[in-house]
């Protein structure tokens, strides 16, 4: 099970050692040598696990669906890290942004304050 892209549709054969990797990092950690490049992909459909392949010097939108199932494989991948940091950076930015506002406005305020017991002074 793959723990890199949470809705990975396909595996992938990798050319060098002939495994099957639901992505590059998959392969990566279990592997010490780096992923062949190919330009004859093979995929196995997680859907209806069959095999096919794909020659990506060819491949255009028709090729994103399993030939056998239909299955619209070429997805927008969810990885952990991806929910993760939308998460943790939309609190970040929400602290940021009301920090900023707060650190802006009492000087501001600070000023007038100021400017007027000038003024009343
Ligand atoms: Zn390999
Ligand atoms: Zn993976
Ligand atoms: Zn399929």
């Amino acid at each position: 099970m793959c723990k890199h892209i949470l809705n990975a549709q396909v595996a992938i054969r990798a050319p060098c050692c002939k495994q099957w990797y639901d992505c590059a990092e998959c392969h990566a950690e279990s592997q010490s040598h780096p992923l062949a490049k190919t330009t004859e992909m093979a995929f196995l459909c997680k859907k209806c696990k069959k095999a096919f392949r794909k020659d990506m010097t060819e491949y255009d939108e028709s090729d994103e669906y399993c030939p056998h199932c239909d299955n619209h494989y070429v997805i927008e991948a969810k990885t952990p890290q991806a929910v993760l940091a939308v998460e943790g950076e939309d609190a970040r930015v929400d602290a940021r942004m009301l920090k900023d506002e707060r650190t802006k406005q009492n000087p501001t305020r600070s000023l007038f304050a100021m400017d007027f017991t000038d003024r009343i002074g």
